[in-house]
């Protein structure tokens, strides 16, 4: 009886790569780049710029988020056929804000080697130099491009106990910074941009005052933006009555939101929460 043997499988390194400075990359990553069978790149021209800068010739293919599904499926095959894989992005480490989570999990699922090699990032060089957390944060990356899904997310977020990290785009930052100061008001907040390049520029001051730094300027580079927590009101009243008139006065919560949060704090039925708040919202009470 002929018993056919299974190759071994091969391990998905996921590899940090710099975010600027080139320094910043790590021996191990440069002797794995240069050990594996093949690298996974978002973006190959990209990263074979990088390897040819470090002398490095090994093979590159290509996973970028519109073909993540597609992409996985590949790079599973050729684990499983035994042969050892890098995944890389365009800057800083993969699956943060980046292509690479669809690819992991299918490893975990396939009960394939996963081996991380950290290294930079903009998330950790910006919280690590903001002095804004010595503890928690909450990080969400990009928030929507289009405005009215950015400010929503941003109602949504007023709440929230811990400094707020968040990836702009230069396009786009000047528009964040405006809708961040309007909806969770003036708050302590932090700006870095060009982490670890030669305009590198960090900025410690407040929602208005970095709004201010960058009135009529063109902005260059990418940046991290963090938000601190704002001073928590004392939530004044009894009734559900007076909770409701106070959210409507305080916050820029929707009508609707208020009767879910309402319902979920009190522990009342919704649809009674949102009748009540519906006659009350447009009253002069
Ligand atoms: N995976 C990357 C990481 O680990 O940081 C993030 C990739 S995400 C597509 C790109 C965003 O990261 C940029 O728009 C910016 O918000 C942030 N970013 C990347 N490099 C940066 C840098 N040198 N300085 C400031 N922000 C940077």
């Amino acid at each position: 009886m002929h018993s056919q043997t299974k190759p071994t499988m091969g391990t998905l390194y996921i590899i940090a790569t710099p975010i600027g400075n080139l320094e910043d990359i790590s021996i191990r990553a440069l002797n794995t780049l240069k050990e594996v069978d093949i690298i996974a790149a978002e973006d190959t021209r990209h990263t074979k710029k990088l390897l040819n800068h470090f002398g490095i010739h090994t093979p590159l293919i290509s996973y970028y988020r519109e073909k993540e599904e597609q992409r996985s499926d590949e790079i599973i095959n050729r684990l499983q056929e035994g042969q050892n894989i890098g995944l890389v992005s365009d800057a800083g480490t993969p699956a943060i804000s980046d292509p690479g989570a669809v690819v992991v999990h299918r490893a975990h699922q396939n009960d394939i080697p996963v081996v991380p090699l950290p290294g930079a990032s903009a998330l950790t060089a910006a919280i690590s130099s903001s002095g804004l957390s010595d503890s928690g944060f909450l990080f969400l990356g990009f928030l929507p491009a289009k405005k009215g899904q950015r400010r929503k997310a941003l109602t949504a977020l007023i709440d929230c106990e811990y400094p707020i990290v968040l990836y702009e785009s230069p396009r786009r930052v000047i528009n964040l910074l405006e809708d961040a100061l309007e909806i969770l008001g003036q708050r302590p907040a932090f700006w870095a941009r060009e982490l670890t390049k030669k305009f590198e520029d960090l900025k410690n001051d407040t929602l208005e005052g970095l709004l201010k730094t960058c009135q009529g300027k063109t902005i260059r580079g990418e940046s991290v933006i963090i938000i601190s927590p704002g001073e928590r009101e004392e939530i004044t009243g009894q009734t559900i009555e007076e909770l409701i008139i106070w959210y409507r006065d305080n916050s820029e919560f929707s009508l609707k939101d208020v009767s879910k949060k309402l319902s979920s704090d009190l522990g009342v039925s919704r649809s009674q929460v949102y009748q009540l708040a519906l006659t009350l919202w447009t009253s002069n009470t």
